[in-house]
């Protein structure tokens, strides 16, 4: 990976200026048909787009394989959804015609993090790139591969200027690329630290950003759930993805009259995970991205298990492989219930009221999502209003889906990604007014 010096970055954020006059300009049909291309563009590649995943970060291929063709999935979604999304509304008022028209900001900014390289990315520029906006994308230091096969998967878009630039900085220099006059605006998927920097400079200039940060979500499993399938869910929940998602269920609260049987049925489920080599079509958990990201998560461990919480299995690491691990013996002060827990660690713990697992729920600092899993969908839906949460699933596991609108609230950040709300966040919603 060569590092872009400052004035290089600074000719491509000129070059994307220059490419968003023209491409705001291109038609909204032919838009669309640029992340037509797009999509044929990632069918043809699949294989080598994956590839490129694992080896950057250590998915194994399967699931990189399956990230591909969920970018493929986002793209029909916009293809299909975008000319009603982007159709000027009607509005009533007292002037004889009224209406909104959705208009393009201009340069964007994504900083964007290692743990669905493809898909993080995908999600914030497939809505604004039909929307009118051109990139600078300054992606995690650990996915160059990706990151180049990026640039080169979606500036197909348009075959006579790039619509899309990497940009190789280090995070310390983004504020940089913020204060410069061509960008418009900053989407940051990443950590609650690095949301904080980039809202202050993005604050300072006076320009708009959308902060997907940290989670710490609670899976709630009353005592009707069907027990069989909640657990299979529940592992695939935390486990997925070596736990390197912002959106797994990170804290697994279960009711107590059934807690010995779900831990029992759980504890057999994470040990029968196939870890192993990346590249092996049925390895189900790989690596963590870095050695240093394991470290980290075994600290975590460490100083609660201090604080008297206990192993029921798993807890080993060796270099950047983590067995998936199961923690009891909680107590709600401990960094593995407090903090965000980075890794294939499942925290269990008891609850006996519904008030108290609403209470655990929303102790945390952050509020991404909450899963409920019960049979009585009808008090589950009463409860929704009353967890402080980006969003709510039911006998599901939080999961993004191009339909769903999707970001947090509290110290998960702001803003939505997805579905009709994500091509609002960086469009000039402009009336325009006739007496
Ligand atoms: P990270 O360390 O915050 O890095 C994310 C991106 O921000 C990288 O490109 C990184 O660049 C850059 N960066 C780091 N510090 C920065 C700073 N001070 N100013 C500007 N940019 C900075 O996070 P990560 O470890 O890659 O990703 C894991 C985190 O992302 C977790 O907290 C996870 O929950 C969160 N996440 C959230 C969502 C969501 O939608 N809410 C989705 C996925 C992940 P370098 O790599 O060069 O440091």
């Amino acid at each position: 990976m060569n590092i872009n010096n400052l004035p290089e970055a600074y000719n491509k954020a000129d070059k994307m200026q220059q490419s968003f006059e023209l491409w705001r300009k291109v038609p909204l049909s032919k838009r669309i048909a640029g992340v037509q291309k797009i999509k044929q563009n990632l069918l043809e590649n699949i294989d080598k787009y994956a590839h490129a995943i694992t080896e950057d970060m250590h998915k194994p291929i399967a699931q990189s394989k399956a990230e591909v063709k969920k970018c493929v999935y986002l793209c029909d979604y916009y293809i299909d959804n975008t000319p009603h999304f982007l159709q000027p509304q009607p509005i009533e008022t007292n002037w004889s015609k009224s209406y909104i028209t959705f208009e393009p900001l201009g340069v964007l900014l994504g900083v964007m993090p290692w743990n669905y390289p493809f898909w993080q990315v995908f999600r914030f520029v497939v809505p604004n790139l039909i929307l009118g906006n051109t990139f600078l994308l300054k992606h995690a230091s650990n996915v160059p591969l990706s990151a180049k096969l990026l640039e080169e998967s979606i500036n197909v878009a348009c075959d006579d200027y790039p619509v899309y630039q990497n940009l190789f900085l280090p995070g310390k220099e983004v504020g940089k690329i913020i204060a410069h006059p061509v960008v418009k605006a900053v989407s940051l998927t990443g950590s609650e630290a690095a949301g904080r920097s980039v809202a202050e400079i993005a604050g300072k200039h006076l320009k708009k950003c959308v902060l997907e940060l940290g989670g710490s979500n609670a899976m709630i499993v009353f005592e009707d759930a069907d027990l069989e399938k909640t657990v299979k869910k529940a592992v695939q929940a935390r486990m997925q993805n070596a736990g390197q998602s912002c959106i797994a269920a990170k804290r697994i609260l279960v009711h107590q009259s059934i807690y010995e049987l779900f831990l029992q049925q759980y504890v057999e489920k994470a040990k029968a995970l196939k870890q192993g080599d990346k590249w092996d079509e049925g390895t189900e958990i790989g690596a963590m991205a870095r050695e240093d990201l394991a470290i980290e998560l075994e600290e975590q461990i460490q100083k609660s298990m201090k604080m008297g919480a206990k192993i029921c299995t798993g807890g080993k690491r060796k270099e950047a492989f983590f067995e998936p691990t199961v923690l009891t013996n909680i107590s709600t002060d401990m960094p593995v219930f407090t903090e965000e827990t980075f890794g294939p660690v499942a925290v269990i713990v008891p609850f006996t009221t519904d008030e108290e697992a609403i209470d655990l729920s929303n102790q945390s600092s952050f509020g991404l999502g909450v899963s409920l899993f019960t049979a009585d969908t009808d008090k589950a839906q009463n409860m929704a209003s009353r967890f402080d949460e980006g969003s709510v699933y039911i006998n599901e596991m939080t999961i993004s889906d191009p339909a769903v609108p999707f970001g947090g609230i509290k110290n998960s950040g702001y803003g939505r990604e997805l579905s009709q709300f994500a091509m609002y966040e960086f469009a000039n919603i402009k009336p325009v007014i006739v007496k």
